[in-house]
């Protein structure tokens, strides 16, 4: 085929258009998968960068179709990301550590202290001292007298606006670890589909070059029975 006929074989634009990729170089699996698509396919031609981006795209996609049945939005997005060579893995702590409101942090600051010693130790004594100030210093006219009626409203309102608010800092928490594990699904299946597309990149290379060493012997041994013949 001469460099002036030389055109993609699926959009039909020569190489003056578009850039071309000889089918020869493409890997079997994709080149396959063309041409269960396109009858008329053949190793020989050429196919341009976009469309063959486009095919990748389509056989990444029809290869988890086959093994999970379905392509979640997950799933679709990482073929996408790994069509353009994009990187996947992002900070997903700072992303949502950036996106929360006061009221958030703030219930994140205090079900964090209210799970310390500290608040322990801070509270325990605050309830030591109010006993002792009620049964002993102001026992002529103590303002919450025995059995410290006032100090238990106050224990139950307490623990009534704490149970909600650490609730809410939980469901924050399990968000985030969903958010985690989303990612690291993503970039585990990424990892997989690319490990795989190189072992048939390596398989495609070590085919192509086994073929170049046995031209280049069936060559050698065409000269060396020439020169024998010259001799004999
Ligand atoms: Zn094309």
């Amino acid at each position: 085929m001469s460099k002036q006929h030389r055109y993609c074989q699926i959009c039909k634009k020569d190489s003056m258009h578009v850039e071309l990729i000889p089918a020869a170089i493409i890997r079997p699996a994709v080149s396959d998968y063309i041409a269960t698509q396109y009858p008329e396919w053949s190793n020989e031609g050429y196919i341009c960068r976009k469309d063959l981006k486009q095919f990748r795209y389509r056989y990444l996609y029809s290869l988890i179709e086959e093994e999970r049945g379905a392509v979640t939005n997950l799933e679709e997005e990482v073929i996408s990301k790994m069509n353009e060579y994009e990187s996947l893995s992002e900070n997903v702590d700072k992303e949502f550590n950036m996106n929360l409101t006061f009221g958030q942090k703030l219930s994140d600051k205090i079900a964090t202290f209210g799970g310390s010693w500290r608040f322990i130790i801070i509270f325990g004594v605050i309830i030591f001292v109010w006993m002792l100030v009620n049964s002993y210093f102001l026992l002529t006219r103590p303002f919450d007298p025995y059995p410290f009626i006032l100090l238990n409203l106050v224990l139950s309102c307490l623990a009534a606006l704490q149970a909600p608010i650490i609730m809410m800092s939980q469901n924050r928490q399990e968000a985030r670890d969903r958010k985690r594990a989303e990612n690291d699904y993503k970039i585990n299946l990424k990892s997989e589909l690319e490990i795989r597309q190189l072992h048939q990149k390596i398989d495609h290379l070590l085919t192509q070059q086994w073929e170049r060493m046995v031209q280049i012997q069936e060559l050698q041994i065409e000269m060396i029975e020439k020169i024998s013949e010259k001799k004999t």
